[in-house]
């Protein structure tokens, strides 16, 4: 979901700060629980989900027409149908999302990892505007990230057929290192955020044209939610929380 430089995830003010917070916030983002036999859960690193049911509230830090504003948060709208949390447009105020339109990145943190992030700092940038193409595959890709999810061509289960060589060259001219083409792209998470199957049709999917495969492998650019976009979500935040196999409480 990108016009020039694909997105990245922000990090955390640093990994034990993120794990605090994930705790705090939900105690079944913890990797202890792994007693309901989540397979892919047994990979020792936290999720970052938000309590279901709460309220985030959402604060953009550059000037928008109410147009625009009412774009966006019609873009949270459609997330919102299939999750239990609710986003709240705050005009002024503290909000747990901060999103920067002034910019030409597209970015954001990992779910509470935006707890982390300095409260003068965005915790989303968003570089297209509503009229602009893309604007709502690239923002619901985005508000993904804000709940959590991870990039779905890093699932443990993708088996992407890179061409390893091709892809360092296609994002070498964006600008990135092999270094980062390895964090963002080839490496496979570290536990899998989505007890779900890989998922090629999902939001969190980068694009791969099939120059960066080998063989005819490729997809194209996802522009909605797809169903299991949303069954995974409605998931992650059941309608009532005991629905939630590592809800704790
Ligand atoms: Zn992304």
């Amino acid at each position: 979901m990108y016009k020039t430089k694909p997105c990245t995830i922000i990090p955390p003010a640093d990994y034990l700060t993120s794990y605090d917070a994930a705790i705090e916030e939900n105690p079944g983002n913890s990797p202890i629980t792994e007693s309901s036999g989540r397979k892919k859960r047994a990979v020792a690193e936290h999720t970052k989900f938000w309590k279901p049911g709460r309220t985030l509230k959402v604060r953009f830090l550059d000037p928008l027409s109410p147009y625009e504003l009412f774009m966006f948060m019609q873009v949270f709208a459609q997330w919102e149908q299939h999750i239990n949390l609710h986003f709240e447009l705050a005009l002024t105020g503290e909000a747990e999302i901060r999103i920067r339109t002034k910019t030409d990145e597209d970015r954001s943190a990992l779910g509470t990892d935006a707890l982390t992030i300095d409260k003068s700092e965005p915790t989303m940038s968003i570089s297209l505007r509503p009229d602009e193409e893309y604007f709502e595959a690239n923002l619901l890709h985005e508000i993904g990230h804000a709940i959590g999810l991870l990039h779905e061509h890093t699932h443990l289960e993708a088996n992407i057929p890179w061409n390893k060589q091709k892809v360092y060259e296609y994002y070498g001219k964006m600008g990135w290192t092999q270094a980062e083409v390895d964090k963002n792209i080839l490496t496979p998470a570290n536990g899998a955020l989505v007890d779900t199957e890989y998922d090629k049709a999902s939001i969190m999917h980068y694009p791969v044209p099939n120059e960066l495969t080998d063989g005819v492998w490729e997809v194209g650019i996802n522009t909605r939610l797809s169903e299991r976009d949303k069954y995974a979500a409605s998931k992650i935040y059941p309608a009532a929380p005991d629905d939630t196999p590592w809800n704790t409480q």
